[in-house]
């Protein structure tokens, strides 16, 4: 069937005005680690005034996609080489780095802490900013360091990124544990008692089920589409769809091809196998790594899909889980690319018009651009014990 969606979006006054009235909250975006990646001095050397078409995301571009809250990702760990450091020292530069980078550009980015944070900085025109951490091995089995990153300003942390860590299985490395193991159950606890949200993105299904089982707050998926629609197992299976709402937590749906179509999944399930076997060679910096996982996307293209596919997907968790159960989270320069209509942090405003397109009231349109995400975190705040 074609998708009208799919061929020209055209932006009504009616959509502009919804979206600069929501407050837009993107769940994941990776531009951190891309910049990390180029050298102690990269972030003095760009400038994120001006357009950078290297990457998906800067400030022009934030700002005409209307972006009210924006998390910056520290990634936790690149995998099994250390290059003789922990994990826990490449997401301390990282989150250094989101510090600096909201320094250097303070007209436009403030640091947000809590829900109150993000309402008081969007009044003030600027982008609220907060910090993610993707892959609990950050923490080195230690719920100390867990309560440190909380102090330095991070508010959610995804449980393992594309490995199988001590405490939890990954949805695309081997599984150790059935889930979660007795220590990831107090992982997830702790966070609860600090009012750190917990991610769900990247883990297991079986570990999706634990954490919904154990969680004493709303969860998130930060980053994570729908199973039904593409059967790649970074999604979300519609029975925890259903766990999700029944816990009052949210799916932010990512933008990337193969998480998007079934093509486009049987394609990428190959990926996480290749890049397990680079992990494991010793001799290979980040760096190199990166190159050679570009080089495999390059041979293995994703059919090309369209901003209605990412409308799909959020009008099934709309289906399965309820209205109130899903977010945004596009995974912006973490991804090679995103669909059509949806290339970069600019595109926000489109997503906005197709929703109106489908039918979709205001207050919904609302929901779904942040106003779930609102919720669960004043939710997670509430019942967390200072
Ligand atoms: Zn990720």
């Amino acid at each position: 069937m074609e998708n009208i969606d799919n061929k020209e979006i055209q932006l009504t006054e009616e959509a502009l005005r919804i979206h600069r009235a929501a407050i837009v909250v993107d769940g994941h975006n990776d531009l951190p680690y891309k910049i990390r990646i180029k050298g102690p001095s990269a972030l003095e050397t760009l400038d994120l005034m001006k357009n950078q078409p290297e990457y998906q995301t800067d400030i022009p571009r934030l700002l005409k996609g209307g972006v009210g809250a924006q998390f910056w990702i520290a990634v936790g760990w690149m995998g099994k080489q250390g290059n003789g450091r922990s994990g826990s020292s490449y997401c301390i530069e990282e989150i250094e780095l989101i510090h600096k980078m909201t320094e250097k550009y303070s007209s436009v980015l403030e640091l947000a802490y809590s829900a109150d944070d993000i309402i008081r900085i969007r009044r003030q025109g600027k982008i609220a900013s907060l910090i993610g951490i993707e892959g609990g091995k950050a923490i080195e089995n230690t719920l100390g360091v867990l309560d440190a990153y909380y102090r330095l300003g991070v508010r959610y942390m995804t449980l393992t990124l594309s490995d199988t860590i001590d405490w939890v299985d990954s949805a695309t490395d081997i599984a150790r544990h059935g889930g979660l193991t007795k220590f990831g159950e107090e992982v997830v606890l702790e966070m609860n008692r600090i009012g750190m949200l917990v991610d769900i993105s990247h883990i297991s299904a079986e570990a999706m089920r634990d954490v919904l089982r154990v969680s004493q707050s709303p969860i998130i998926a930060s980053h994570s589409s729908a199973f039904a629609l593409a059967a790649s197992t970074r999604n979300v299976p519609d029975d925890i769809l259903q766990s999700i709402s029944k816990n009052g937590g949210i799916v932010m749906v990512n933008f990337f091809p193969g998480f998007l179509t079934q093509e486009g999944a049987e394609i990428f399930n190959h990926f996480w196998e290749y890049l397990h076997y680079l992990q494991s060679d010793r001799s290979l910096s980040d760096n190199e790594i990166n190159k050679l996982e570009d080089k495999w996307v390059e041979e293995h293209p994703i059919p090309k899909c369209a901003i209605g596919d990412v409308v799909n997907h959020i009008e099934h968790i709309v289906k399965v889980a309820g209205i109130d159960h899903v977010g945004l989270g596009s995974d912006f320069d973490g991804i090679p690319s995103g669909p059509d209509h949806l290339e970069d942090v600019s595109c926000f405003p489109n997503i906005t018009q197709v929703l109106l397109n489908r039918g979709y009231k205001e207050e919904n349109i609302n929901k779904i651009l942040g106003g779930n995400f609102m919720r669960v975190f004043q939710s997670v705040e509430g019942k967390a014990k200072k």
